[in-house]
C-alpha cells in the first residue's frame, strides 16, 4: 500500500484538517462510521434541547403567544434566509414548507404556466431518466392535468433536445444514484437560449457543494430539509423562485399562510407579495426548529471558509475513498461507477457490483452495517449499464479521514472472507 494510504497518513491529514472541530457539533454513536449522511444526516448535538425548548417552554408555557413572542410565525422565512446563504439565494427568496414533493408540485405548477403564457406551443417537460423517482412522479401528474407531456433522456442527451417545445428543464443537481453533478450555470443558460425555464432540485446539494442559484440564472428551485442540512427525519423542505418569477404566478397551493393578510380571515385568497406566497399551511414548528439547528451546523463551517471548505475537504474524502477501493478492492470486482473527475461528483461515491451475480450487493451492505459501516444500496436492473449500487455520502462536517480507511477495510475484509455471504444478510423474499 502507498504510504498516503496508510493509517497513519489519514490520521496526519484528520490532525491537520482546519475543518475537523466541526464533528464536535453532532451526536454520533460511538465505533459506527456514518456514510449515509445523504439519505439522513446525522442528529446535531443542539437539536434535542432545542425542541425539548420549543416543547417545554415555548409550547408548554407560551402557547399560542408564542406565534409572535417566540417568533413561530418567522419561521418560513427565517430559516429559509439562512438556508438561503448556502444556495446563492437573497434574503427574502427562499422559503422552508412542505416536503421537497409537495414544493416540486408548486413551483413546477408555476413554471408551467409561466412557460405556456409565453408560448401554449411548449408542451414538454424535460428530466433525466435516472432522475428521482417522486420527482418524475409529481412531473407525471402535472403534465396529465395540463394536457403536456414529460421526456426523458440521459444527461448527456439533454442540450441537444432543448428546442421550442420544450416548456421546463427539471433536473437534480446531483443525481442520487450516480453522484453526477450536472452544470447548472451551463444547462441553465442552454433552456433559456431554447426559450425554456430551468429547475433545479437542490436535495443532494444543498449542504454539500456550493450552488449559486442567481448567479447561475436559476429559475426555480427546491430542496431537501433532512439530508445534508442534517435536519431530521422528514425534516420540512423549501423553495426558491428567481425574483424575475415570483410574482408571475400564485401557485396552485393556495392557502392561507400565503396569503397576502393570513389574520384578516377575508374570503377571498390574495397571494402574498414575493415568495411568502409559496407557503400554504401552518408551519411545523417543531420540525423546523430542528432544521434551524440542522442549517446551523453547516454555517458554523463559515468562518472556516464555508461551502467552498467544505466541498474541498468532500473532493478530498471522495478521491481518498476512490484510491483506497483501487489499492484494496480492485481485484473483488466491485468497480466505481459514476464520474471519475471530482470537479463532476457531488459528495458521494457509488460502487457498481458486477453484473456475473458474483456479488450480492444487497446482502454485502447488510453485512457492512452489521460491522459498524452504514451506506446504502440502490437496486439497478443488475446490467453493466444500470448496475445495483453500494453508496457511500460524505459529509465533510463530521467525517475524518480514517473513517475511510477503516471503512474500506471493513469492506475488504468482508469479501476476502466471504463472511457476507451468511443467510441472515440475504433479502427476505418479498423485497425486490
Ligand atoms: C430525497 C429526495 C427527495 C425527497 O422528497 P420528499 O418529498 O422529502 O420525500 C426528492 N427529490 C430528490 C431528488 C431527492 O433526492
Amino acid at each position: 500500500m502507498p504510504v498516503s494510504l496508510t493509517r497513519d497518513a489519514c490520521a496526519a491529514r484528520d490532525a491537520a484538517d482546519p475543518l475537523a472541530p466541526l464533528r464536535a457539533q453532532f451526536t454520533l454513536p460511538p465505533g459506527l462510521i456514518y456514510l449515509d449522511g445523504n439519505s439522513l444526516g446525522v442528529l446535531p448535538a443542539a437539536t434535542a434541547a432545542r425542541v425539548q425548548q420549543v416543547i417545554a417552554e415555548e409550547w408548554g408555557r407560551g402557547l399560542i403567544r408564542s406565534w409572535n413572542d417566540a417568533g413561530w410565525i418567522d419561521l418560513p422565512r427565517r430559516v429559509g434566509d439562512k438556508i438561503a446563504r448556502l444556495v446563492g439565494a437573497r434574503p427574502g427568496e427562499l422559503v422552508v414548507a412542505d416536503s421537497t414533493s409537495v414544493n416540486l408540485y408548486k413551483v413546477l405548477s408555476a413554471a408551467l404556466r409561466i412557460a405556456q403564457a409565453g408560448s401554449a406551443s411548449r408542451k414538454v417537460v424535460l428530466s433525466e431518466r435516472s432522475n428521482f423517482p417522486t420527482d418524475l412522479y409529481i412531473a407525471q401528474s402535472l403534465v396529465e392535468q395540463q394536457g403536456m407531456r414529460l421526456e426523458l433522456l440521459d444527461i448527456d442527451e439533454i442540450p441537444a433536445r432543448l428546442r421550442d417545445d420544450v416548456a421546463v428543464l427539471m433536473l437534480t443537481q446531483v443525481n442520487y444514484r450516480t453522484g453526477r453533478m450536472a452544470d447548472m450555470a451551463a444547462l441553465s443558460a442552454q433552456a433559456h437560449a431554447a426559450g425554456a425555464l430551468a429547475l433545479w432540485d437542490l436535495a443532494h446539494s444543498a449542504g454539500a457543494v456550493p450552488v449559486d442559484l442567481n448567479g447561475a440564472g436559476a429559475d426555480f428551485a427546491v430542496g431537501c430539509g433532512y439530508k445534508y442540512l442534517n435536519g431530521g427525519p422528514g425534516a420540512p423542505a423549501f423553495c426558491w423562485v428567481h425574483a424575475r418569477h415570483v410574482e408571475r404566478f400564485r401557485q396552485p397551493l393556495s392557502g392561507w399562510m400565503g396569503h397576502a393578510a393570513p389574520f384578516v380571515f377575508q374570503t377571498g385568497y390574495e397571494p402574498a407579495p414575493g415568495i411568502a406566497r409559496y407557503l400554504c399551511g401552518t408551519p411545523p414548528v417543531l420540525g423546523m426548529a430542528a432544521l434551524e439547528c440542522g442549517v446551523d451546523t453547516v454555517l458554523a463551517a463559515e468562518p472556516l471558509g464555508g461551502m467552498s471548505a467544505l466541498r474541498a475537504k468532500s473532493v478530498a474524502l471522495g478521491e481518498l475513498f476512490l484510491e483506497l477501493v483501487r489499492e484494496r478492492l480492485g481485484a473483488s470486482g466491485l468497480r466505481p461507477f459514476g464520474p471519475s473527475q471530482a470537479a463532476q461528483r457531488g459528495s458521494q461515491v457509488s460502487l457498481a457490483v458486477p453484473a456475473d451475480g458474483s456479488i450480492d450487493g444487497y446482502a454485502l451492505m447488510q453485512a457492512l452495517i452489521e460491522r459498524g459501516v452504514i451506506g446504502d444500496y440502490r437496486a439497478g436492473d443488475g446490467s453493466a449499464e444500470h448496475p445495483h449500487l453500494l453508496r457511500f455520502g460524505f459529509t465533510p462536517l463530521y467525517l475524518r479521514y480514517v473513517d475511510l480507511f477503516d471503512a474500506v477495510q471493513v469492506l475488504a475484509e468482508l469479501l476476502a472472507s466471504g463472511a457476507w455471504r451468511d443467510a441472515r444478510f440475504a433479502r427476505k423474499a418479498a423485497v425486490t
